[in-house]
């Protein structure tokens, strides 16, 4: 079968958003406790993967975030040839200061590191930029100029636009994101979905 992917940091809004685009048909998103593991939701013959958000957890912070890693590496390594699109959601607003964080320690940031890594498996990768609605208008393209940089695509992020998404999943501003999955799905001639 077909499956789409959908990995990031947790509280970036990625429930909020599978919520947005699947709303009732399918419960995942949020789940109660820490979980490990990834949620699937069949829609027709596709299957949605909400992996755990790489988290921060009080006390076992960094651990829980390289558990995350690594569970979310080998399940895309054992099922790369299935999974024919990868969503990354990121915080549109506070990514680039994450970034520039990771970097003055001498690390990757887990979300560049994710994306580098999706694409090398070969797995075609939306950003959902999302949280947009924090961002004044005349601020909109200098951030996202800036994300795109951050993520190796070199600026302006027009030029960028069948991979980056900006949207606000809270205010239901999903226009950007739905385009491009319908895009994806129908050169997959799937056209039923979005
Ligand atoms: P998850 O941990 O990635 O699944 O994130 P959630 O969907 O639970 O959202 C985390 C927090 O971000 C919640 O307080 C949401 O209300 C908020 N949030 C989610 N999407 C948006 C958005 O588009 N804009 C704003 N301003 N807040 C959002």
């Amino acid at each position: 079968s077909f499956e789409i992917i959908f990995v990031g940091r947790s509280n970036v809004g990625k429930s909020s958003l599978l919520r947005e685009l699947f709303g009732a048909k399918v419960r995942i998103g949020k789940r109660p406790g820490v979980t490990l593991r990834p949620a699937h939701a069949q829609v027709s013959d596709m299957l949605i993967t909400d992996m755990p958000g790489f988290g921060f957890m009080s006390g076992v912070k960094d651990r829980k975030q390289d558990i995350v890693k690594d569970k979310t590496v080998h399940y895309i390594e054992d099922n790369a040839k299935k999974i024919k699109l990868g969503v990354l959601v990121i915080d549109g607003p506070v990514f680039p200061q994450i970034v520039d964080r990771w970097d003055s320690r001498d690390q990757i940031p887990i979300d560049v590191e994710m994306f580098d890594f999706l694409r090398e498996v070969g797995i075609d990768t939306i950003i959902a930029a999302n949280k947009m609605d924090k961002i004044k208008e005349n601020e909109y393209d200098p951030l996202l100029d800036e994300i795109a940089a951050r993520l190796g695509l070199e600026p302006p992020w027009q030029n960028w636009k069948h991979i980056i998404a900006p949207i606000s999943a809270k205010k239901g501003d999903m226009k950007a994101l739905k385009g491009l999955l319908r895009d994806r799905l129908h050169e997959m001639k799937r056209d039923d979905l979005f």
